[in-house]
């Protein structure tokens, strides 16, 4: 008995929020998790890796490939492009993968109201948000980051307070703490989700 295709895990927190720690952590200990690599037009930031992190986009490649419908969702956020492509989602889905996507509220969204008409993502998604206790707590992340300047930590905020507000678009909500903790219940989701007898298979079928 097994999974028929592969789960799409549509993660979202405000900018500081611990996605990205919990992201590594959560494929460092389950090796069919795959991250979704996001396209971006913002610049690489400290030891970012084209391909790894992001594949960096020109504002005008980016356009393009919107123009040519490559994108399953994309959004603006803080002023630049992010956008996942479609082929990546569909080929870690169809090889059995769990695809995570680590995009914002926006795209969450358009994922979600995607999903209502296609009965294949429907069946595969499931939307997690990263909550931060608090958003004092949230700037002290930023600011340990050391990434952003004062402008920047600024903006964020303000952005992540309306992002906040979206909490109750998603399946689950984890009040995110020690990162430990953080990680056991995203697994714990992944691992219910995996369970549920729709999307399972059996050998007698
Ligand atoms: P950062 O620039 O800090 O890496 O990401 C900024 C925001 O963009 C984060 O909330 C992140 O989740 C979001 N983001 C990253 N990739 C994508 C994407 O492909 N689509 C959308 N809609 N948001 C994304």
């Amino acid at each position: 008995m097994k999974p028929k295709e592969g789960l799409l895990v549509v993660l979202s927190s405000p900018s500081g929020g611990g996605k990205t720690t919990l992201c590594n952590r959560l494929m460092a200990a389950d090796a069919n998790v795959v991250r979704s690599i996001s396209c971006t037009t913002r610049p690489a930031r400290g030891a970012e890796v084209e391909g790894h992190d992001y594949y960096f986009l020109t504002r005008d490649d980016f356009e393009k490939r919107v123009a040519r419908g490559e994108f399953l969702e994309h959004a603006q956020v803080h002023g630049h492009y992010y956008g996942t492509l479609r082929k990546t989602v569909e080929e870690l889905l169809a090889a059995g993968r769990d695809a995570l996507l680590n995009i914002d509220v926006q795209g969450a969204a358009i994922v979600c109201q995607l999903a209502k008409a296609d009965p294949r993502l429907r069946h595969a998604l499931v939307s997690v948000f990263l909550m931060p206790p608090s958003l004092q707590l949230l700037e002290q992340r930023l600011r340990r980051r050391g990434t952003d300047d004062e402008a920047t930590i600024a903006r964020r905020l303000a952005e992540a307070t309306r992002e906040m507000a979206h909490w109750r678009e998603y399946d689950y909500v984890i009040v995110t703490g020690p990162i430990e903790e953080d990680y056991r219940q995203m697994q714990a989701i992944v691992d219910a989700e995996r369970c549920r007898s729709q999307r399972l298979s059996f050998e007698t079928e």
